[in-house]
């Protein structure tokens, strides 16, 4: 065991404080990481919040990590001392389930593990990424490529493969138009991913305050959604919408704006249910879906995309006194477009 500093929440009403956290000793299929830069997901704000479920507080939360290996365990075989690595929203699953088995650890039949708050192997709750080292299994650290910094690479971990997935599954490409609902720390990821696969991309936004970043980032055309009209332009426009906001949405009206046999992807989650009209699903032989993040093959697959292709997030690095700060801000949308955590300002 090892004790190292991190930060925590006391309670679902205070704010994060530093502190220290235990890391179990490394096993023999083990990764030591010295995390580098952790970034700030919606996720952690409304774990913390408790609203999401009960937490077992104290907690370290974070699960966009980056850093190198430092050591690992004697059968450790995918790793060295000095990778690059990443660890992102899980550090185990059962591995024998038939979902597991097909590379879909994140839709274990018997729950994968999460990297914070979930039940470890050895019975401990597991802490995230907001802390100076991790130790996980092997088989779910991820390499991160040297094309890509550190901290632009943080936010792949969740915000990447949460996106690469369903546009890599529903077919984003060349001849498709693809439409992301909101420009967040999501839809940022899924407009640059998106164009880098070749479809032509839609930004649909509430207002039009961050279309020249929308545009640079790949987007061909950009809407806002305040504006009733753009619904009416629109309708039976996309093959694949990825609808990244976690507010409730008028569903019918987004449907509408799917071609024949398309499909609205949810991968924001509004906490209460979404009324689906089934006359808006007919209308075109439309799909409603959801996706959660991406199996480890997968998201393997997605860091090599992203270094083949020159993109990561963007974002803005931040010391770890200043993470209270960063959560009101993210609160309020005011963060172009992940706030990442630069770790060493916690040692
Ligand atoms: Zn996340
Ligand atoms: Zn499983």
């Amino acid at each position: 065991m090892a004790t190292v500093n991190a930060i925590a929440a006391p309670s679902a009403i205070e704010p994060l404080v530093r502190t220290t956290i235990e890391r179990r000793a490394v096993g023999p299929r083990d990764v030591l990481i010295e995390i580098r830069y952790a970034g700030i997901c919606h996720s952690d704000i409304h774990t913390v919040r408790g609203e999401w479920g009960r937490v077992p507080y104290p907690l370290t939360v974070g699960h966009e990590i980056v850093g190198q290996v430092t050591e690992v365990g004697a059968e450790v075989t995918r790793h060295s001392v000095g990778d690059r690595v990443g660890v992102g929203c899980m550090v185990n699953s059962c591995r024998v389930c038939d979902n597991c088995k097909a590379g879909q650890e994140q839709y274990c039949l018997n729950g994968n593990v999460g990297t914070y708050g979930g039940s470890d192997r050895d019975g401990t709750i597991t802490q995230g990424g907001y802390s100076t080292h991790i130790v996980v299994d092997e088989d779910f650290v991820l390499r991160v490529p040297e094309a890509i910094p550190y901290e632009t690479a943080a936010p792949l971990l969740c915000a990447g493969i949460t996106t690469y997935s369903p546009l890599a599954h529903w077919k984003a490409g060349p001849g498709r138009n693809v439409a992301v609902v909101g420009m967040g720390g999501l839809g940022h990821m899924a407009v640059k991913i998106a164009a880098a696969m070749g479809a032509e991309v839609t930004v649909l936004s509430q207002t039009l305050s961050k279309k020249d970043d929308g545009l640079a980032f790949g987007a061909k055309h950009y809407y806002a959604t305040s504006d009733p009209a753009t619904f009416k332009t629109l309708s039976n426009s996309f093959d694949l919408i990825i609808n990244t906001v976690s507010a409730p949405i008028d569903m019918a009206s987004y449907l509408r704006l799917l071609r024949l046999d398309g499909t609205l992807v949810a991968v924001g989650a509004p906490p209460e249910p979404l009324p689906v009209q089934v006359f808006a699903l007919f209308g075109a032989r439309r799909s409603f879906a959801g996706s959660s993040i991406g199996g480890i093959a997968e998201t393997q697959e997605m860091l090599d995309f992203c270094a083949e292709h020159g993109i990561s997030a963007q974002v803005e690095v931040i010391n770890a006194a200043d993470v209270n700060e960063a959560y009101d801000r993210v609160l309020k949308s005011d963060v172009r477009y992940r706030f990442v955590i630069d770790i060493n300002t916690l040692h």
